[in-house]
């Protein structure tokens, strides 16, 4: 049996069409400047997702939402958030983190030790998604996918490297394994990029590319019956994003960014899906599934 806490680590408070792309306001890729629309206008709050999953006796942990430092005291601080995520960051999404819901925070409530967690699976590298890791810096595994790192490192201006740094976070590597283009249902994703945790299928990181290169989806299959969870961070922002082909306003590839989001569709329409979730969708309450 599989079970899926899907939590949530505070909020997070950005535009709108930094969710939603707005084709017809701004159809080229958004600037992520002070000056730029898509940074000030029309914000909202969304929520910010992680996800405790256990496994016989493995804990696994998808994504690590906010740390304390944005609201040390739970409540909004703008100080603590420009110290901890940077000036511009701050510019662009806000964070809030009320008492308890830091991840750790969490896990403590749930008499889990961060050294209890088998692995820390990173969807990618965006402020929102590894702010908290240091608060589970001391998981047995750490992991995010080679290209996101790489692709971190060239682009420092997009991402907050001391999030990471000093943690020993190790990176795995997608296996390529391309569709026959008769084949209706990707399986191995829209870029045919996958890493199969255990080699059993169970636990697959699928690369879904375009809001970042290395972005990974993790779909988590009961292998006896077929049943599956799709959980796509930020592939899309809400079931309506898939339900619409409504594409996140931050897109390193737009091209990728469709295709990655017809495949979330396909995956998400499927009679074997029980549930798919977005990372920030904000419909999704905290639940449990058991799969
Ligand atoms: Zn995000």
């Amino acid at each position: 049996m599989i079970k899926i806490h899907v939590l949530q680590t505070g909020k997070v408070n950005i535009s709108e069409s930094l969710a939603f792309r707005d084709e017809k306001v701004n159809p080229s890729l958004p600037k992520l400047t002070i000056l730029s629309s898509y940074g000030r206008k029309n914000r909202k709050w969304f929520p910010v997702s992680a996800y405790l999953i256990e496994y016989d006796d493995q804990l696994i942990l998808y994504d690590t939402g906010w740390h304390r430092d944005i609201s040390p005291n739970g409540k909004y601080n703008r100080l603590s958030q420009i110290k901890h995520q940077t000036l511009k960051d701050y510019l662009t999404n806000q964070g809030l983190v009320p008492p308890g819901q830091a991840i750790n925070e969490q896990l403590a409530d749930m008499n889990i030790k961060p050294e209890d967690l088998d692995y820390v699976l990173l969807s990618h590298l965006d402020v929102d998604h590894v702010s908290g890791l240091k608060h589970v810096q001391d998981a047995k595994n750490i992991l995010v996918s080679r290209d996101e790192l790489e692709f971190a490192n060239n682009n420092k201006i997009r991402y907050v490297s001391n999030m990471w740094k000093g943690v020993n976070m190790k990176t795995f590597q997608f296996k390529e394994k391309p569709h026959d283009t008769n084949d209706e249902i990707y399986e191995n994703g829209p870029a045919g990029k996958v890493y199969d945790l255990f080699d059993d299928k169970k636990f697959q990181l699928i690369n879904i590319p375009g809001h970042t290169p290395g972005l990974a989806a993790l779909k988590i299959t009961n292998t006896d019956t077929g049943k599956y969870v799709l959980l796509f961070s930020d592939g899309g922002y809400a079931e309506k994003s898939w339900n619409d082909m409504i594409l996140p306003g931050i897109a390193e590839n737009l091209n990728q960014a469709i295709d990655s989001l017809k495949w979330i569709r396909q995956q998400s329409l499927n009679d074997n899906c029980i549930e798919s979730l977005a990372n920030h969708d904000p419909d999704i309450e905290p639940h449990t599934i058991t799969l």
